[in-house]
């Protein structure tokens, strides 16, 4: 294997990407970088600073994205000097996500940080759009999937002990509704890269999936 390698793990929400990506981090001590954590804290910021989610002529959006610092230390996600963790992991949150990743110049300033991240060592990446955009030359691709069901079910039981509200059947719409926006955004839309490997996880257990990613990385898949 290369000295400097970077693994692109793609794939819908809920399909365990983070999980699996950071037990894979740890197995090859190399640094994991969750991209949706930072979707998360600019739709945060948004919201919480009542920037429009559109691109307008004002600048506002702008101006926020350019005064904006967003980074990750001893596994927490840091915006403006302040660990967001939590606050960035409720439903809402989600959605606010989802909307924002669809501006042109959010993306922009995202992938341009994600790349400067991914340039000098190497790093396990999730998102939706690494192995097709941010690392597309990125070494080992995996997109990783499950049915819309099961991860509605296991991201219902993560926000029941957590004590959310939620039911199962709005999990699943919203699983559903984040799928549509991610897949037909006009501006890097989730898709497989043609030469990533797909993993189903509907079925399989943690140990399993990580055990399969490693396999593919070391070459025995
Ligand atoms: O992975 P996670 O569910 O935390 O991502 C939150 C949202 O951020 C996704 O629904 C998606 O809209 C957006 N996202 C993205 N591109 C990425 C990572 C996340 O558009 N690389």
């Amino acid at each position: 294997m290369k000295d400097i390698f970077r693994i692109a793990i793609d794939g819908p929400s809920g399909a365990g990407k983070s999980t699996i990506a950071k037990a894979v981090a740890k197995a090859l001590s190399i640094d994991y970088i969750d991209t949706g954590a930072m979707y998360r804290a600019i739709g945060y910021k948004m919201d919480r600073d009542g920037i429009p989610f559109e691109e307008d002529e004002s600048g506002v959006l702008k101006q926020m994205l350019d005064s904006t610092d967003i980074d990750f230390s001893d596994g927490n996600i840091i915006l403006d000097g302040e660990i967001v963790n939590d606050v960035i992991r409720t439903p809402e949150v989600s959605m606010l996500a989802s909307k924002c990743s669809a501006l042109p110049s959010v993306r922009a300033k995202l992938v341009e940080i994600q790349r400067g991240m991914g340039m000098r060592k190497s790093v396990i990446m999730d998102g939706r759009d690494i192995g097709t955009n941010v690392l597309k030359d990125a070494e080992f691709k995996i997109y990783l999937t499950a049915s819309a069901e099961e991860r509605a079910n296991r991201r219902f039981k993560e926000l029941q002990e957590k004590g959310e509200t939620q039911t199962y059947e709005e999990v699943l719409e919203d699983i559903k509704q984040r799928d549509y926006n991610d897949m037909t955004r006009e501006l890097n839309p989730l898709c497989k890269a043609d030469d990533a490997i797909e993993v189903d996880t509907t079925g399989h257990g943690i140990d399993e999936v990580v055990d399969t990613v490693l396999d593919i990385i070391r070459g025995l898949e």
